[in-house]
């Protein structure tokens, strides 16, 4: 009933296409060491698509250098262990784990352990801490996908209405009901990344999803990229500044310790990293991928993992919802007790409440979180003994969460965004496919679309 992918649609395309990258994969698997020998290909960061790709074209002989920012690899799929129990800084789930989810074929190949989260297995609270009843559950949960499917009935695809517009034209008395709004947060905004208001009303709910219920990845999410790394060249801590393809051919790669030369390069920093011109171009980008680049939503979504003595909420329940205000405030809570024995409980902030959240201290989000708990367990709230946050939107290398459409976009601004630049440059990452935006897949299958281009290229 409340799973984030009643609003996603399936289709016959999305195997077709995971069928591809499937067969891609294996098609250019190890076999075809030599096809690249003479091929250098520099892959600006070191996410999944980054590494995805970079992954496939060493094991075709090429010759690859891969340039990340941080510290660290991973980018927006990274597990924090601290706390005894994985901390999902950035990916959470594997959204629809089918045998065709190219991050769970991944996952699979590191023998990960999963737990499947249901969405059912949960309790709704109003903000003065009042349970709501099945029956006002299932009011709320109709009126949220009757919205869905009216728009998905009567929009034209290039209508630019956001999805609060088309809440406001259908049905105006839901605006004023908190519990119907925060089904649009909760499960809209989070699934999204982008607050209602932001959200193209016909766009936001034609992606496709693979089949099966969402997991969490309880040996840690981020091993999944272990095999992808093995053998590759990856300097950490390395900032690209620019990327030159102004040569009749080659690439040359800035960061601060110096230039790389190659004849391809992959760029996968975030949309929010491109948006923010950290990176400069040269010649600059081609106007119409500039416009996309502008016009795409990046949001945010917060989390924060409070780790307390005892647990105070019923251990057997695993998600709680709060109709706080504003809209987005801490109105979801995922408890670890359902699959970990760590008394944690992690908070999401999402919409227009993330970018705020984000740019509180840890402490003022504790502070801001806490209060929001107390309105339903009062007193029994307790000082937690650890905290994680997230800041998604002040890191300076990602500047958002993932990307969503806003009103007046169009599928292409995403997709077009994967087509090469002057045969030598490519862009991949999460924000260049519109029908997986927004997943650890998605960015992987955009990897794999880089790396397949320079291989036919070559051949
Ligand atoms: C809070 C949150 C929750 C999410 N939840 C889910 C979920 O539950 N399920 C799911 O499937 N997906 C989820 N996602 C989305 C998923 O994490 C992303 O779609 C995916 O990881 C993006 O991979 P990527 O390779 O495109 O980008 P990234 O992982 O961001 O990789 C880009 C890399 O580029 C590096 N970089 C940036 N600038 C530079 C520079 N100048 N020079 C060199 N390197 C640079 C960055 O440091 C980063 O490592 C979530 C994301 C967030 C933030």
């Amino acid at each position: 009933m409340f799973s984030r992918n009643v609003n996603r649609r399936r289709f016959i395309k999305s195997v077709l296409m995971t069928s591809g990258a499937v067969a891609f994969v294996s098609k250019f698997g190890i076999k075809n060491a030599r096809a690249l020998e003479n091929v250098s290909v520099v892959v600006v960061g070191a996410g999944i698509a980054g590494l995805g790709a970079a992954n496939v074209l060493r094991k075709n002989g090429a010759s690859v250098t891969v340039l990340e920012a941080k510290d660290h690899t991973g980018g927006r799929l990274l597990t924090d262990w601290t706390m005894g129990a994985p901390f999902e800084v950035g990916a959470g789930w594997i959204h629809g784990p089918s045998s065709d989810n190219p991050s769970k074929q991944l996952a699979d190949a590191v023998n990960a352990q999963y737990v499947v989260t249901d969405d059912e297995n949960a309790v709704f609270f109003d903000i003065d801490g009042y349970e709501y009843d099945d029956d006002e559950i299932e009011r709320i949960v109709d009126a949220w996908e009757g919205v869905l499917e009216h728009i998905d009935r009567t929009y034209e695809v290039n209508d630019h209405r956001s999805l609060l517009q088309a809440i406001k034209d259908y049905r105006p008395a839901y605006l004023q009901d908190p519990g119907i709004m925060w089904a649009f947060s909760a499960f809209t905004e989070f699934s999204k990344g982008g607050a209602i208001e932001k959200l193209s009303a016909p766009l936001f709910n034609w992606d496709e999803a693979f089949d099966g219920a969402d997991v969490v990845v309880t040996s840690g999410y981020d091993e999944i990229l272990k095999p992808l790394k093995e053998g590759l060249e990856i300097k950490l801590s390395h900032a690209v500044t620019s990327i030159d393809y102004s040569a009749d051919a080659g690439v040359v790669v800035t960061t601060e310790q110096g230039t790389v030369e190659a004849d391809y390069c992959i760029c996968t920093v975030p949309l929010g990293v491109l948006k923010s011109k950290k990176i400069s171009f040269k010649p600059e980008l081609p106007s119409d991928y500039r416009e996309s680049i502008e016009k795409l939503g990046f949001g945010s979504v917060t989390k924060l993992a409070l780790k307390f003595d005892e647990p105070f909420w019923d251990i057997e329940t695993q998600y709680f919802g709060i109709t706080t205000e504003p809209k987005g405030r801490w109105n979801y809570w995922l408890s670890y007790r359902t699959f970990s024995d760590e008394n944690i409980l992690l908070g999401l902030s999402v919409g227009d409440y993330a970018l705020i959240a984000d740019r509180m201290s840890d402490a003022e989000m504790v502070e801001d979180a806490l209060e929001v708990l107390r309105t339903v367990w009062e007193d029994d709230v307790s000082e937690p003994i650890d905290v994680l946050a997230t800041h998604w939107a002040t890191d300076p290398y990602t500047l958002g969460a993932y990307t969503f459409p806003q009103p007046g976009n169009r599928k292409s601004d995403f997709d077009d965004l994967g087509e090469p630049v002057a045969d030598r440059l490519l862009l991949a990452g999460e924000h260049t496919i519109f029908d997986y935006a927004g997943t650890t897949h998605g960015a992987y299958m955009t990897g794999l679309r880089a790396a397949e281009y320079i291989i036919e290229e070559e051949s």
